[in-house]
């Protein structure tokens, strides 16, 4: 098959379809890359490091999307993109359709098979192409938070691990999922006092398994939150309920009793955030204070590090375009995981979720 991959054209996206790594898997299994020249330059892969990979480099989007038949992209297409998009082309990247009618009716409109990242499924229930960008934003949330919890960020002036005969900072993870579970393995890992705070019994009861003691596992009640909250020098927020806004755990009139200068890391801000005082902030001016607590709100905290982030996608998308690769759509009928990630096809919401959310037929 011949695959493309253009250059993300979405403000502040600096990862790739497909790193060179990827390409050289399916250029060896006889498929045809082509490149938009200058795609990999987010992530520090020129021209010629995907020429080495087996890619065609060509110099515009317009000759991607005119010659592929699989497009590989990261971010949903943007207005320019649809209108290149033609019905005998599959398209796999995050869509994140819900909120976005626009976005959908320019699909709709191309008649191209888009499959979307974010609703790809596993046999676990799990969403195996969204789970590795939560590893990346769960790590990363504690480096955000140990920069904002210094004194020339505004913070508390607390050293996350402590040093010895200082206590460490005291780190409150809500949500012990993918999120939650990689920032708290970060601040154990950094010396922090660590306690995690989920609504599931067995989640928690994996996570005791997992910690070993190194963090405490505590059940989601609203006393218990407040508890911890007031005692933190770092809160991280990381719960999710699926399809749904996340629930505001912590309320304005709590800033006022917390420690002065903790910081709050809200990674659930995609979903509109679980603080009542969060709002979307970018990497440009990732902070901002409230009552004299901090808050980090980055919406696409993964953007930070692309050449891990990329890498990291690449590792959970791959097996799926080799697929796509081999056999185009007809890899459904073997895998309905990848089907599930059908979204659009013949001028068509085909996701029931997503058609409910926009108001369309599926
Ligand atoms: P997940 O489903 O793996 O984990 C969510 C956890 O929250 C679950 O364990 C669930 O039991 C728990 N939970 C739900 N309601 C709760 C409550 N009231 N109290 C305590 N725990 C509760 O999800 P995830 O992959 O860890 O993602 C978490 C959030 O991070 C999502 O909103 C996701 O979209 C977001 N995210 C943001 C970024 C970013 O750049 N800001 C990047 C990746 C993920």
């Amino acid at each position: 098959m011949r695959i493309g991959v253009p250059t993300e054209i979405k403000t502040d996206e600096f990862r790739v379809g497909l790193v060179p790594g990827s390409v050289r898997e399916l250029a060896a299994r006889g498929h045809e890359v082509i490149v938009q020249s200058g795609a990999g330059v987010g992530i520090f892969a020129d021209d010629a490091v995907y020429e080495k990979a087996g890619a065609r480099i060509v110099k515009t989007a317009d000759e991607v999307f005119s010659e592929a038949q699989l497009i590989v992209k990261v971010k949903e297409p943007q207005q320019a993109e649809w209108k290149s998009l033609k019905s005998d082309q599959i398209l796999f990247t995050y869509l994140h359709l819900a909120p976005d009618a626009p976005q959908a009716i320019g699909l709709m409109e191309s008649g191209v098979s888009a499959i979307a990242y974010e609703t790809v499924t596993d046999p676990a229930g799990g969403l195996p192409l969204l789970a590795p960008m939560s590893e990346v934003a769960g790590r990363l949330s504690i480096e955000a938070a140990a920069i904002a919890l210094r004194r020339p960020t505004g913070g508390r002036g607390v050293l996350l691990g402590g040093v010895p005969g200082v206590k460490p900072a005291k780190v409150v993870v809500l949500g012990g999922g993918v999120v939650g579970t990689h920032a708290a393995r970060m601040a154990v890992g950094l010396g922090a006092e660590v306690s995690i705070i989920d609504r599931s019994l067995p989640r928690l009861r994996q996570l005791d398994e997992v910690f070993k003691g190194r963090a405490t596992t505590l059940a989601s009640t609203m006393e218990t939150i407040e508890h911890e909250v007031l005692a933190a020098d770092v809160v991280i927020g990381a719960v999710l309920i699926a399809g749904a806004s996340a629930p505001k755990l912590v309320n304005r009139a709590m800033l006022k009793d917390m420690k002065r200068g903790a910081v709050l890391v809200d990674v659930s801000i995609d979903q509109g955030g679980c603080f009542e005082t969060s709002k979307p902030t970018t990497h440009a001016r990732p902070t901002f204070e409230v009552d004299g607590i901090i808050h980090y709100c980055v919406a696409n905290m993964p953007g930070a590090v692309p050449v891990t982030s990329a890498q990291a996608l690449n590792n959970a998308t791959l097996p799926f375009v080799l697929k796509l690769a081999e056999r185009g759509l007809a890899a459904f009928d073997r895998d309905p995981h990848l089907a599930a990630g059908l979204n659009v096809k013949d001028g068509r919401i085909m996701h029931a979720a997503v058609a409910a959310s926009l108001g369309f037929d599926s």
